[in-house]
């Protein structure tokens, strides 16, 4: 009977029985007449032992020969229980046949040594194949579904919205300019233009996909594509807004710390803090936030990662990384950040009635010092406040009049937000820099690979 092709991840199921995998070669080690060969299949990592005397002598001398990153054919039976160091999953395959189906060239450019972080972004085709690259990108997956499973399983339906643009969304200052046969159009910072006109066919909306932002700074939050979830819905104020987003985040955090404890131990991520994602989250001003800003940094408050003094806060300013770090280090949980001046968000967000100079917003911040990962608001009702807004930050009326028009024929009071896949994957992993967070990360002076 020839023994069954199976993928690593189901390995315990066959313990005692013979098996076959097909992976790469990730590590060997041995002497004599005993080979020790780390074979990864992208659902896991097995030790396999090659012994002179249960293989043929061309078998042997192959495995003994074989450089790393080979690709190879195993079958073997699977034995339980071993504690193959720097293995997990405790079972390893004694090996009876090995077929090399491409031997891989002897430089193979990434090995045990350290790299320097530009040699593993040039080489990142290869740097994906390292534990920790598929362990970060399994809980990405992992976070993805958990996203899409909690909107559809609450009455959210998917509308996709266009990447080629006619007009800004979030500021010109970001925009990618590309040619749409003879005029310009922009790859899109948002859908949520659309998706407003999409809640008055569907109620509960949500788009999911690339997003494009030329940022012209340097930072360890900021890609030049990333990915965001837009969720939209009509009849819903402020408050509410933030009751759902509260109960989307904690869905996200949990399964992902159910279905992804091992990647998550894998990165030596410290979870105690992750648990503690249960709604209600805290809820702060902006007014109150940027009193405890000056009040500490009057007190000569530092802030991680370098220790630097927080800088104090003039009211109608936008947060820089310290004060977000800073608020977020105040509680244990993600804060809401709500009613900032309308002057540094985006002109669709409605006024607080009586209250012009804030606007109906929130901002989620996530704890440890990652920042921003949600940016919310209730949307602009009236077509002539809308109108004004338009013409107060300088945007050309034209592009804009479909939106406008929504609000002529019924409309309601909506809201909606934006959540960053990247932001969430660095916070959820606790990484020191979003460029790994997505395969082939866009940053500023980086397109390739
Ligand atoms: P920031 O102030 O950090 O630049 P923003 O206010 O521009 O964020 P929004 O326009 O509210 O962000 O976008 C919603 C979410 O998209 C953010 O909360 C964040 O999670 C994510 N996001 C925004 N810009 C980027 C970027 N350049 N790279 C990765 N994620 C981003
Ligand atoms: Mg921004």
């Amino acid at each position: 009977m020839t023994p069954p092709i199976i993928r690593i991840e189901h390995i315990a199921r066959y313990e005692g029985q013979e098996v076959t995998l097909r992976g790469w070669l990730q590590l060997k080690t041995g002497k004599g007449k005993l080979q020790f060969l780390r074979v990864r299949d992208g659902t896991g990592i097995i030790q396999a032992v090659v012994f002179r005397g249960n293989i043929s002598e061309e078998e042997f001398e192959a495995a003994k020969r074989l450089p790393l990153e080979s690709s190879l054919i195993i079958t073997g039976i699977v034995k339980g229980d071993a504690r193959a160091p720097g293995v997990p999953g405790g079972y390893e395959l004694d090996v009876r046949h090995l077929q090399v189906v491409q031997e891989a060239a002897e430089d193979y450019p990434i090995g045990p040594k350290e790299h320097g972080v530009e040699f593993l972004m040039d080489n990142r085709h290869f740097w994906l194949r390292s534990n920790r690259q598929w362990a970060i990108l399994r809980v990405r997956a992992t976070i993805v579904k958990a996203i899409r499973d909690w909107l559809d399983d609450n009455g959210f339906i998917l509308v996709d919205t266009p990447i080629l643009t006619p007009a800004a969304a979030e500021g010109t200052t970001t925009l990618f300019q590309t040619d749409y046969h003879g005029t310009p159009a922009y790859l899109a910072q948002t859908g949520q233009l659309y998706n407003e006109a999409n809640i008055f066919a569907f109620g509960k909306v949500y788009c999911f996909g690339p997003t494009f932002r030329a940022e012209k700074s340097k930072t360890r939050r900021h890609l030049q594509e990333f990915w965001m979830v837009e969720p939209e819905i009509a009849w819903c104020k402020l408050e509410e807004l933030l009751e759902i987003e509260e109960q989307f985040v904690s869905y996200i955090v949990q399964t992902t710390l159910r279905e992804r404890a091992a990647e998550l131990k894998a990165l030596e991520r410290d979870t105690s803090h992750l648990e503690k994602v249960i709604p209600p989250f805290p809820r702060l001003s902006y007014d109150e936030a940027v009193a405890c800003i000056n009040e500490a940094a009057a007190r000569g408050v530092t802030v991680p990662p370098h220790d630097d003094p927080l800088p104090p806060l003039e009211w109608g300013n936008d947060f820089g990384a310290p004060h977000e770090t800073f608020i977020a280090s105040l509680f244990d949980k993600p804060v809401f950040v709500h009613h900032y001046p309308s002057a540094v968000k985006a002109f669709y967000m409605e006024p607080e009635p009586g209250r012009p100079e804030v606007c109906r917003s929130a901002d989620l911040l996530a704890p440890e010092g990652y920042g921003e990962i949600i940016g919310g608001s209730e949307r602009m009702s009236d077509p002539d406040v809308l109108l004004a807004a338009i013409d107060r930050h300088g945007l050309p009326r034209e592009p804009y009049r479909w939106y406008i028009d929504l609000r002529r024929y019924g409309s309601v009071p909506h809201s909606g937000f934006g959540l960053g896949v990247e932001r969430t994957v660095s916070w959820i992993c606790g990484l020191e820099h979003i460029r790994e967070t997505i395969a082939f990360p866009r940053m500023l002076g980086r397109l390739n690979p």
